[in-house]
């Protein structure tokens, strides 16, 4: 029986958790929930599932939590500080962060302290901060599960292989749902366009960001940091149908693939049971229905996204931080309709455009400049 302490518990990847954990009672039980601002989704939560300790980093909220979590014996606490210290704390076989954004950042450095197994759903972390992260890692023997869908496929493919065979990571991405819109008509995207993606249903931010393609941006990085491979040696592939969730080209020209239908829970099994598999009841992949892959190059000019993110994964230091925070501050104002959708790549690049770096294994700096936002 695993402990899994879940972090984002109410949002997309959070619920999806839960449905592996109801599928599997005998494998995982959930002993600490925490979320930010869906108070009565947690409470329903914490009823049902019993954990030992909920937190809400909204501190506005805690007094509906305190109420709502009357006489269940079940401790709580409210606040971003106090969800550090919990998650430093609270005795979980596995953290699964599924927080949104920069606000993630904390909680992994934290389990990473604790020296905890951390499924990590919150790419933003590795992005803002690989460097630290791994060295916190190495130090206190944790160890990061990919959750990603394509870092998982990656994680999948190099089973068993060894690190001098990989010749490249080759990560696929749907193109979002612009990958055939006349760029000329990029001014007049609207954000209810933008979170229509065509295969996956996630949170709003993330939906944004694979509408820019400042996902598969954020996932370059990400890749880097996860497998420790140079960004030269990681490519980016188009593939509109997103099944195949990522590949690995080997030293013979042999190349692994890792197939399935666009389903979270997929990748977000893999990591809970590592290193075995478990069994699922969802859909299938039928090959025959599919028919047909499609690949393509992606369109650079059409996403700049593409282009800073291998530029500030490149110059290194806190540029990759600076890339992660003002693509976060530049997708809420987007949604807020203060700004056009190309706008969000023209604002990251002017940000590191201004930015002088800074040490990227210090972790004041990297927590600093995440409360810039
Ligand atoms: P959602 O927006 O659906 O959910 C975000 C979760 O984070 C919610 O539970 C939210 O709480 C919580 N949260 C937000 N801010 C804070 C905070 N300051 N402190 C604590 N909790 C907070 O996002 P997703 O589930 O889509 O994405 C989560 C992460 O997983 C992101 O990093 C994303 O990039 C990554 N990811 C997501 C995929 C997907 O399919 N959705 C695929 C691959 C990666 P509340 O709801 O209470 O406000
Ligand atoms: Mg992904």
């Amino acid at each position: 029986m695993k402990k899994i302490a879940l972090l984002g518990s109410t949002g997309s990847i959070g619920t999806n958790t839960l449905q592996i954990v109801d599928a599997h009672p005998e494998e995982f039980r959930v002993t600490f929930l925490a979320a930010n601002s869906r108070v009565e989704r947690l409470l329903e939560q914490a009823h049902k599932y019993r954990p030992g300790m909920v937190v809400i980093a909204d501190e506005s909220k805690y007094t509906l939590l305190r109420d709502g979590l009357k006489g269940t014996g079940i401790s709580y606490a409210a606040g971003a500080k106090a969800l550090e210290a919990a998650v430093r704390d609270h005795e979980a076989d596995i953290v699964l962060n599924a927080i949104v954004g920069s606000a993630g950042l904390p909680a992994t450095i934290a389990a990473a302290e604790a020296g905890r197994d951390i499924a990590l759903s919150n790419k933003e972390s590795l992005v803002m901060a690989g460097e630290l992260i791994n060295r916190l890692c190495e130090k206190n023997a944790a160890r990061i599960l990919p959750v990603d869908s394509e870092h998982s496929a990656i994680w999948q493919c190099l089973a068993g292989e060894a690190p001098k065979d990989v010749e490249k990571l080759i990560l696929t991405g749907s193109g979002g749902p612009f990958l055939r819109r006349d760029p000329e008509s990029f001014d007049s995207i609207t954000p209810e366009e933008a979170l229509r993606h065509p295969n996956w249903s996630m949170g709003k931010k993330i939906t944004v960001d694979s509408a820019t393609l400042f996902n598969k941006g954020l996932e370059l990085i990400e890749a880097r940091h996860l497998f420790h491979i140079e960004a030269e040696r990681i490519a980016i592939l188009i593939h509109p149908e997103s099944i195949i969730h990522s590949m690995v080209q080997f030293r013979d020209g042999s190349v692994k693939a890792q197939l399935g239908v666009p389903d979270m829970k997929i990748p977000i099994q893999y990591a809970l049971g590592y290193p075995g598999r478990l069994p699922s009841n969802w859909p299938r992949l039928d090959l025959a229905k599919t028919a047909k892959l499609h690949f393509e190059e992606p369109d650079i000019r059409r996403f700049p996204a593409l282009r800073i993110s291998r530029e500030a994964l490149e110059a290194g230091m806190t540029y990759p931080a600076v890339l992660n925070i003002a693509n976060e501050k530049a997708v809420y104002r987007f949604l807020n309709r203060e700004i056009g959708f190309p706008e969000i790549a023209k604002e990251v690049e002017k940000a590191l455009e201004a930015h002088r770096p800074l040490d990227p294994c210090s972790r004041e700096n990297i927590l600093a400049l995440a409360e810039m936002l």
